[in-house]
């Protein structure tokens, strides 16, 4: 589990973290969602310590992240050991455009894991052929759709079989029809048990994918409840609001 206690971030004097407390259970699916704004993608960041947070603590299967105890910063190589079994996949998809599907996935396999071409290649075949790429692996970066190069970009996240997975509204930047296939390999991922942590626009997906969803407002967590009570019983008025801008 990922247990996030206290936690206050701020960018210099603004406070864009208030005292978040939220528990992402294991093998389970957690939703954040929430306006612009109010903290969403900052709260993810923190959970990796890609943002330092000021206060309170980040546990991830009961240790810290970050620190080694009270104020003492863990060494960049501890933290980068930590962060090799947390995925995360973005917006933006970041993937070589100089390399093929399979080298993009393959490449931190080798990097990161040592392992030798030919097994990483076989792995990262793997993982390609989990998210429906098993016929475009050889295709660059350019001559895939942004719902393949989102897919590749899972694939080389879930090859590296890390026990957490973050994504930051994954589909946002896809056009419209591309948004379903993206879903669909994250609704089996899922299904496979993998602790995901999804911010995500998607109230579809949040109502059927997630089991809890948390609803961030202004850097304050709000509520954290089943699907079923944030959507469709609110019980803030700021929940309620929200969502009256997606109908
Ligand atoms: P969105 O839905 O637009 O992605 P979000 O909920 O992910 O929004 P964050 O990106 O976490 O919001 O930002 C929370 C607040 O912190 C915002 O007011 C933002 O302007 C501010 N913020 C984020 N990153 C920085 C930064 N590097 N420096 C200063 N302020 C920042
Ligand atoms: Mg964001």
């Amino acid at each position: 589990a990922v247990e996030i206690r206290n936690l206050d971030k701020f960018y210099g004097p603004f406070q864009a973290l208030k005292q978040i407390d939220l528990t992402i259970p294991p093998g389970k699916v957690t939703c954040l969602i929430g306006p612009s704004g109010s903290g969403k993608s900052t709260l993810l960041r923190c959970i990796n310590f890609l943002e330092e947070y000021d206060a309170g603590e980040v546990r991830i299967d009961d240790q810290l992240i970050g620190y080694d105890g009270p104020g003492r910063k863990m060494s960049a190589r501890k933290l980068r050991q930590m962060r090799r079994s947390i995925g995360m996949v973005f917006q933006q998809f970041n993937l070589w455009p100089h390399m093929t599907a399979l080298e993009n996935v393959a490449e931190g396999l080798i990097r990161v894991r040592g392992l030798g071409k030919a097994d990483a290649a076989t792995r990262a075949a793997e993982a390609l052929r989990k998210v429906g790429l098993e016929d475009k692996m050889q295709n660059h970066p350019a001559r895939l759709s942004g719902g393949q190069q989102q897919r590749v970009a899972i694939a080389r996240a879930i090859a590296m079989e890390p026990r957490l997975m973050l994504f930051d509204e994954p589909t946002s930047a896809l056009d419209p029809e591309l948004v379903g296939e993206v879903l669909q390999v994250m609704k089996t991922l899922a299904g496979e048990g993998m602790t995901m942590a999804v911010v995500t626009h998607e109230m579809g997906f949040a109502a059927h994918v997630a089991d809890q969803v948390a609803f961030m407002e202004a850097g304050e967590l709000v509520a954290v409840d089943s699907p079923d009570a944030i959507l469709h019983n609110p019980s803030d008025p700021r929940i309620s609001d929200f969502l009256r801008t997606y109908h």
